[in-house]
């Protein structure tokens, strides 16, 4: 019998008030792995009276002993280092080699991250004359709602989570529907680590009513969202309701240019990386190739060849790198995908189908797929597809790739590979994308800023940039005239 999971509301696992149901599938295997509660609106208001009453308690507490909790709760994760693993592995396919090494040990470090990086938070004090003083102080929002994807199901919410609980601000989260198990384990964790009851709720359900309930919540003091640019503007026009703020990360597109010159090795390399970490299920992830006609060839062969060297199949296994995708809807959105460029005249390079081995069968896979002869007009090099598909393109000069690069309506990131470091600089200067990295494609510090802009949203998760984003910034103004008539009451007179 499946294992039932509650929503966690005020430091409880509760029911939802319909008593309903959803089932989480495990994607390597098709089969239901747990139930979950399918919650609705009266659920997230439950979750948000909660919230406001823990809040102002855990606002009043200095930010080092909410530092605290969250160093204790960085420390439970890791102790539960494989529990937490399989769950994630089993509700979202990821290889247990990825989950146990990177998953979960990231996430016990953005939690120490943000412990010590919101102690270094300042206000700051404005010279604007001798009459006054005047300086700026950092509040927490209040009651925040966090809303996250499934690509990866922890570290997704532990970005937000750790900067808003860090800075003050009880939580609701709203996890995927197809992966919600890690994100409750979570919530129980942050309770066992000294979180107060109410400062860390999860309601799980769709999101078109769970998701929606929060957005339009007049208590909910923002929105920090994670997930698809569609998504993304609906709950932009639902929050101007209540105008409240939303953070934004939402889908990429990105480009993956290789320049004359380039250590071809290397980018290959790169490439196979940037490309199918987590089964290209990355918002970051290379999907858009642009090769210099000089290394074409030659760059196409070996990342064919390194790519077809993946090992997929079932999870749990230790020597698996690349797992299923994540729900049977989302792999044959995929494979659309894939039809689309054949259809559209790019040229089968590798992979294009679903893996027929015994262990793959009654899961969601989908093999590599590099397509060649790709051009920007094809509809699969415009759309996010967020899977493992990637089409190359070949290019002559510099202005053209960036060109090529530009066009798109997304604004994530991108990488070029070059041995011209000066080149490098000024084409990242101008890619449209909130991170460029030279000489390597997907890789992401707590310490570094991480958001995009154009349709890929705007805020920052990560880096102390975060910590603006869950709170506010309060102007005080103190009199030192200390006398009823100031030097501009004249103009009343
Ligand atoms: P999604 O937009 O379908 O879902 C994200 C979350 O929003 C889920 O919890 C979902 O239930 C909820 N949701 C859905 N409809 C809603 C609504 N109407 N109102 C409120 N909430 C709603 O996205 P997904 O398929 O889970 O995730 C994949 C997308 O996330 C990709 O586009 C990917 O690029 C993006 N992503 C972006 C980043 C980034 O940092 N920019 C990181 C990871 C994923």
């Amino acid at each position: 019998m499946a294992e039932r999971y509650g929503a966690y509301i005020g430091g409880k696992w509760v029911n939802a008030e319909s008593g309903e149901t959803m089932e989480v599938i495990n994607p390597a295997t098709g089969q239901v792995a747990a139930l979950a509660a399918r919650c609705g609106p009266a659920d997230v208001d439950k979750a948000v009276r909660a919230a406001v009453e823990a809040a102002p308690a855990w606002a009043g507490k200095t930010v080092g002993e909410r530092s605290k909790v969250l160093l204790k709760l960085s420390q439970i994760i890791m102790a539960n280092q494989e529990h937490l693993a399989r769950l994630e592995t089993m509700e979202h396919g990821s290889p247990i080699r990825k989950t146990m090494n990177f998953d979960v040990p990231l996430a016990a470090e953005q939690f120490e991250y943000f412990a010590g990086a919101a102690r270094a938070m300042t206000g700051e004090t404005l010279p604007v004359g001798p009459w006054c003083a005047s300086m700026t102080i950092r509040e927490p929002l209040g009651v925040v709602g966090l809303i996250t994807p499934w690509n990866f199901p922890a570290l997704m919410v532990v970005w937000k989570l750790g900067a808003a609980l860090v800075t003050g601000n009880a939580c609701i989260i709203k996890p995927p529907s197809v992966a919600p198990l890690t994100t409750l384990k979570l919530a129980e964790m942050a309770a066992v680590a000294g979180a107060p009851a109410g400062v860390v709720n999860v309601v799980t359900g769709p999101g078109e009513t769970v998701g929606e309930a929060l957005v339009k919540h007049p208590d909910v003091a923002k929105i920090g969202f994670t997930g698809d640019t569609m998504t993304g503007k609906r709950i932009m026009k639902l929050a101007s309701e209540t105008v409240k703020p939303v953070g934004l990360e939402l889908g990429g597109k990105n480009a993956f240019i290789v320049m004359e010159g380039a250590d071809v090795d290397s980018a290959a390399a790169g490439a196979v990386w940037g490309a199918f970490f987590n089964s290209g299920q990355v918002c970051a992830a290379a999907s858009r190739f642009y090769i210099h006609e000089s290394l074409y060839d030659e760059f196409s062969k070996k990342f064919v060849l390194a790519a077809r060297q993946l090992r997929y199949g079932d999870p749990l296994d230790m020597g698996t790198v690349m797992g299923p995708l994540a729900y049977r809807a989302h792999r044959d959105r995929v494979e659309d995908y894939i039809k689309a460029a054949k259809e559209d005249g790019a040229k089968l390079l590798l992979g294009g189908e679903r893996p027929d081995t015994p262990e793959t069968r009654n899961g969601f896979y989908v093999a590599p797929t590099i397509f060649g002869d790709c051009t920007n007009r094809m509809r699969f090099m415009q759309e996010e597809i967020f899977g493992p598909v990637v089409g190359l393109v070949c290019f002559k000069t510099a202005d053209e790739a960036v060109s090529l690069a530009n066009d798109t309506r997304y604004g994530l990131s991108a990488s070029i590979w070059t041995k011209d470091v000066r080149q490098g600089l000024v084409m990242a200067g101008r890619i449209k994308a909130g991170t460029v990295w030279i000489n390597e494609h997907l890789i992401i510090f707590c310490e570094t800023p991480w958001g995009g802009c154009k349709e890929s949203g705007w805020g920052k998760d990560l880096s102390t940039m975060v910590l603006d984003e869950y709170t506010m910034t309060k102007h005080i103004y103190i009199d030192l005239i200390g006398q009823p008539e100031r030097p501009w009451h004249g103009l009343l007179k």
